[in-house]
């Protein structure tokens, strides 16, 4: 027994209950940081020793992989055995694990393939041109999101109700074929993962009494993010009868723009039987000038179910903010600071900087690789959907499924083996004619002699390739089978070709997924799931490729700063956050400002950012940006104006704008006979300085020392260049 109520140590009365509540309906709806997560893991632990649940008959739903991870490390932790049969994933991976145990009586090919949102848009693309489609009309994004819309509704195409509108006719219309492909190909994307294990359940009483009976109790974390055919799936599998605890936060709702309805918080309350609504009201993990500036923000929201939030801890540090006069001043704010932060003793893994989009990562990770700094990004650069793993996945697929369109579209010619656009679009008229898939087009063509001459020859070398490789790749292993994919189609040699740190690091990348394979293998990088029964490692893998594109990267253990944005920084917790770009138009997105539901949306991803930090804050933003191209003056964002001042300090200038910049002797530069070897000049900002071919100009930006230090210049009737100050040949005037 000592076990058991040890679980409960270190709670607080109402995480107590939560945890220890007898098996029923339970909500447990909390602000930032007042321990849902918590609660929900070791409401688990409880379940197993105190309620005797077998760790089989538990399922835990996440919001991402490497939550799952995390959750199954810390559960492990508090059990003190292996729980690999637990089952705690994403919806996704869940629906996936059912869909490849069940494959036929989901009615698909053993080997179906994961496509992801980049393979989904490519197909889309391809029917839009093949169908003479009018793509300003109809544009390929437009496509995919009403295609993802219609599938996290729970619609097949002709379950979507038209009335009569041409235009919307046209849009299930595609639907249909796009989903015909899919089928065709033994395609699978995100959203079909949901829907046609959904189908799965729904159609097959048998099977759905046996996970009825198997799970004994689900638990859903983030339950504010769950969208229409989640909350359905979740119904359906539980029969209402299964107990569930489910946690979240309304405020914390980010994903509406995706399908998410915080709606079904109420739902669940209303329509599952008995349910007892658990509130947490303290929080644990932030100073209270960073709690009370986030709720001072929150308030602002309208619709809201209304909670308190309170801390114990000490007022802390106030956040700083800080105004850069351009986004390469504000990068290097960032970056200095957080070099201080280090030199003070924090870990750079207990940093992070999270930003809104995507797109701002660059000039942060640019003055970061500058100044040697380790980072790691979540999201964005994804390592599996750089071109060349791309490339090298997309081979692998056609090893195990010869009819997958996309993929044998993407690598039919890559690396170049003279076949054109001409003999790919005959390919293309051809299947479609005929209804087959591409390679099936392939064959009959070769037979039948339509496809002849050099094309021919090329198509016929493509085939054999990929027998061959199949062939070869019998009793390999693994990471064999693809080291020898990457040499033998010659991906490894045409990056080795292409000159620069870009080929470089495409190949540095394709070695990289030798070694992610191996490391796959040995079943340390991913859990591999039971239901991988029957199925080959090769498909496992590709898989998970594809689930966990996004998720992380690069070496776990090197102490990193983290980088990522402000969404998949959600339920994550760091000492030191920097949250940049915190001006209109970036932050709230210009997309939301107009309309009032979108606005309360940014609020509250504003609301998880701040909610992020747990003892110092900084805001950033800037006044001069670079975006799409051109410069624009931004201004302020009106989040820091909901912040009441007295939380808020100010960081003045501290004049490295205003230092010259010098570039002490390039020695690489001279190595390589590029530069004479003279010292270079010293320069500073708002000099003027001549330029050999461009004429005269004056200095604007600045950054970077050393040899690689580089200087935007404006040149009167050239514009504005940014430039190596080791190769210019400026000539201070
Ligand atoms: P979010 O809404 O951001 O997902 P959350 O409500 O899930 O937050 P947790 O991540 O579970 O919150 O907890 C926040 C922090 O507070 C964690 O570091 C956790 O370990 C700590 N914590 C939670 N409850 C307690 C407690 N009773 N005593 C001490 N620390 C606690
Ligand atoms: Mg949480």
């Amino acid at each position: 027994m000592d076990d058991v109520t040890a679980i409960l140590d270190h709670l607080n009365a109402a995480q107590r209950e939560a945890v220890s509540a007898p098996q029923g309906n339970m909500l447990v709806l909390a602000g930032a940081g007042s321990g849902k997560t918590r609660v929900l893991v070791q409401r688990i632990a409880w379940l197993i020793q105190a309620e005797g649940l077998s760790p089989y008959a538990v399922l835990a739903v996440t919001f991402t992989n490497k939550a799952a991870r995390e959750m199954r490390t810390r559960l492990e932790a508090l059990v003190g055995t292996s729980l690999r049969h637990v089952w705690v994933g994403t919806f996704h991976s869940i629906a996936h694990r059912l869909l490849r145990t069940h494959w036929q009586d989901a009615r698909l090919p053993q080997h179906f393939q994961i496509i992801d949102s980049d393979d989904q848009l490519r197909l889309i693309k391809r029917l839009i041109r093949e169908n003479d489609i009018d793509d300003e009309r109809f544009p390929p994004r437009q496509v995919q999101s009403f295609i993802s819309g219609c599938k996290e509704e729970g619609l097949r195409p002709h379950q979507v109700n038209v009335h009569g509108d041409a235009y919307l006719g046209q849009m299930v219309e595609l639907f249909d074929r796009y989903q015909l492909t899919c089928e065709r190909g033994g395609l699978v994307d995100f959203g079909e993962l949901l829907l046609r294990s959904l189908e799965l359940l729904r159609d097959n009483p048998a099977l759905l009494a046996h996970y009825q009976q198997r799970f004994a109790h689900v638990l859903v974390d983030e339950f504010q993010d769950t969208n229409t055919l989640q909350y359905a799936w979740l119904k359906l599998l539980t029969g209402m009868t299964t107990p569930m605890t489910v946690v979240g936060d309304d405020d914390q709702s980010i994903y509406g723009w995706r399908g998410a309805r915080v709606e079904n918080i109420r739902r669940f309350e209303r329509e599952f039987p008995q349910t007892k609504t658990v509130r947490l009201e303290q929080n644990y993990r932030s100073t209270s000038a960073i709690l009370e500036a986030a709720n001072a923000l929150i308030s602002h929201n309208a619709e809201r179910m209304g909670k308190t939030l309170w801390t114990a801890g000490e007022r802390g540090e106030p956040i700083s903010v800080y105004s850069g006069f351009n986004d390469l001043d504000e990068a290097r704010f960032i970056v200095d600071t957080l070099r201080e932060r280090v030199e003070e003793g924090v870990n750079r893994r207990e940093i992070a900087i999270l930003y809104r989009s995507n797109a701002q990562s660059r000039v942060i990770e640019e003055t970061l690789i500058r100044q040697g700094v380790p980072y790691r990004i979540y999201g964005g650069h994804r390592f599996y959907e750089r071109l060349e793993i791309k490339n090298a996945l997309a081979y692998l697929r056609l090893l195990l499924n010869r009819d997958d369109d996309a993929s044998l579209e993407r690598v039919i010619n890559v690396p170049a083996r003279g076949i054109g656009t001409r003999t790919v679009e005959l390919l293309r008229q051809r299947a479609r004619e005929g209804s087959v898939s591409l390679w099936q087009a392939l064959h009959d063509g070769l037979v039948d002699g339509a496809l002849k001459g050099r094309a021919g020859t090329a198509l016929q070398a493509f085939a054999d390739l990929i027998d061959t490789l199949d062939n070869d790749g019998a009793g390999l292993a693994l990471h064999e089978i693809i080291d020898h994919v990457i040499a033998r189609t010659g991906l490894l040699e045409h990056h080795r070709n292409e000159r620069g740190e870009k080929g470089q690091a495409r190949v540095e990348n394709l070695e990289e997924l030798v070694t992610a394979a191996r490391a796959f293998t040995q079943g340390d990088a991913f859990d591999a799931p039971e239901a991988g029964e029957g199925a080959t490692a090769l498909e496992a893998f590709l898989s998970e490729a594809a689930l966990n594109a996004g998720e992380h990267e690069a070496d776990e253990f090197e102490d990193s700063v983290q980088l990522m944005t402000l969404h998949s920084a959600k339920g994550l917790e760091f000492p030191v956050v920097f949250i940049a770009g915190v001006e209109e138009g970036l932050f709230p997105h210009r997309m939301s400002a107009e309309e009032p539901g979108r606005l309360e949306e940014e609020r509250r991803l504003c609301y998880v950012g701040l909610t992020r930090a747990m003892r110092k804050l900084y805001l950033t933003h800037a006044e001069i940006r670079r975006l799409h191209g051109k410069e624009t003056f931004q201004r302020a964002s009106r989040f820091l104006r909901e912040i009441p001042e007295e939380y808020l300090e100010e960081v003045r200038l501290r004049g490295q704008v205003s230092r010259p910049v010098t570039a002490s002797r390039p020695t690489g530069l001279r190595q390589s006979g590029v530069n004479g070897g003279d010292d270079l000049p010293s320069l500073s900002l708002g000099q003027r300085v001549s330029h050999p071919v461009f004429g005269e100009g004056v200095i604007l930006n600045a950054e970077g020392e050393g040899p690689r230090a580089r200087v935007q210049v404006s040149f009167a009737g050239e514009g504005d260049k940014w430039l190596v100050l080791g190769f210019a040949k400026l000539t201070p005037l």
